[in-house]
């Protein structure tokens, strides 16, 4: 209730997604003091982190991405264990499929990356992916790499095993509360202003996803972090799909597929969304990704519209997310995944808490990932990115 809210706070979360979840719990497991994350939906995680396709995977570009995988997926696989709340995680495997010889050398590199960290990924010939994907038609695939440990999450268990743990502990966490106004003086963070009153705190962590950057512009602190639309559908059940079916990209078109339920997920990025906060279905687009998928899976054609859905992503200028401080003392930032943050989400967290409360990250090396590399231009560029 905002009746309820308190007049003061050592640390202020905005935004109760996947990074304000996982922040709020790490940071109640240091005990890090009167921790308060609010929300200004009805629910927790009903943005970015509950419209996520629920994908997890260690293949990625960069070596920074693949060893916050490295650490994060584990924390998914035994969040039962530390939350109570079990995730659902299952390792079906991603299989990328590679049309074009760009893509072919690229992934060249990632797989060589990939297994120099430890990281099993497997490369496939053409012929391969065809026998591995016998319902589907790639005849023009020209290699492709799969990786048996990647898989899937449900977002909402995260979200709520998270909270619940945090509340646990001590945590306060709100939702219909939304931050309007962030006050500053003497070059550091006072007070938040809510639409249920005042707050004055010495801390705050902007996690608020899409809307990262108009938080941060409340501080005064310029967040290049853009919102843009993907959408996705799922199908009625199809019982053809086997059961191990494997999370799908057709990576030149930007277009996969996943099992969800007895049916199928399938989505495909409009290279041409334009940025905004928009999230209706654009109908247009899914008649289009609806023909790709059916011709590459043509079960489809046989398969009834279940549900559709549109989220944002939170995009940065290299496809990189933002971790730590920011000019404004005690004003911090976690968010700008660039459509891949529900994964890091876990490891997020505990890297937010070790910035507040050690003054460094240490979980994971993520020096590269400081938001003064825009103006500093020190960007670093991930070519995984679907
Ligand atoms: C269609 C789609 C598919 C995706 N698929 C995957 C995938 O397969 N795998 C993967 O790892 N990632 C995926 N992602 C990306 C992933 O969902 C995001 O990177 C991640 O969920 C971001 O989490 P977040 O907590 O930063 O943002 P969010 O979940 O959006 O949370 C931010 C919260 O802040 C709140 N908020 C904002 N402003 C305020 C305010 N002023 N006051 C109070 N509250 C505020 C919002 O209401 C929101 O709930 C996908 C994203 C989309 C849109």
């Amino acid at each position: 209730m905002p009746s309820e809210l308190p007049g003061t706070a050592d640390i202020v979360i905005i935004g109760g997604g996947v990074m304000g979840a996982s922040t709020a719990y790490h940071l109640a497991l240091r005990r890090a003091g009167d921790v308060l994350l609010l929300e200004r939906n009805a629910f927790f995680g009903q943005e970015a982190t509950g419209r996520c396709a629920g994908g997890v995977r260690y293949q990625f570009a960069t070596q920074v991405n693949v060893r916050l995988s490295m650490a994060s997926l584990p924390m998914l696989e035994r969040l039962g264990d530390e939350t109570g709340t079990d995730c659902n995680f299952r390792r079906c495997g991603y299989l990328f499929a590679l049309t074009t010889d760009d893509d072919l050398a690229a992934f060249r590199r990632n797989v060589r990356m990939q297994n120099a960290l430890g990281v099993q990924t497997e490369w496939l010939d053409g012929d391969e992916v065809r026998r591995r994907l016998p319902r589907m038609r790639f005849p023009d695939a020209l290699a492709g790499t799969f990786h048996a440990l990647d898989g899937l999450a449900d977002p909402n268990s995260v979200v709520m095993g998270y909270i619940q743990r945090a509340r646990q502990l001590g945590v306060r966490a709100r939702t219909e509360v939304e931050v309007a106004a962030i006050e500053t003086g003497a070059g550091r963070v006072q007070a938040v202003h809510t639409s249920a009153g005042r707050i004055a705190c010495r801390h705050v962590v902007n996690a608020a996803g899409p809307w990262l950057a108009l938080v941060g512009a409340m501080a005064g602190v310029d967040i290049p972090v853009t919102p843009v639309r993907r959408q996705m559908v799922t199908t009625t059940p199809l019982p053809e799909l086997p059961a191990d079916f494997p999370f799908v990209i057709d990576f030149a078109q930007s277009l996969y597929f996943h099992r969800e339920g007895d049916g199928l997920l399938t989505g495909m990025s409009n290279p041409n969304q334009a940025p905004g906060l928009d999230q209706n279905i654009d109908e247009a687009w899914e008649l289009i990704a609806l023909e790709r998928a059916a011709a590459r899976m043509p079960m489809l054609e046989r398969a009834g519209r279940l549900s559709g859905w549109a989220g944002l992503y939170e995009v940065t200028p290299d496809a990189h997310p933002i971790f730590g401080a920011t000019p404004v003392e005690g004003f911090w930032v976690v968010g700008g995944f660039s459509g891949h943050g529900f994964m890091h989400g876990p490891v997020a967290g505990q890297l937010m808490a070790e910035f507040i409360l050690d003054g460094r990250a240490q979980a994971v090396d993520v020096s590269s990932l400081d938001l003064a590399r825009f103006a500093e231009n020190r960007l670093i560029h991930e070519y995984n990115v679907v």
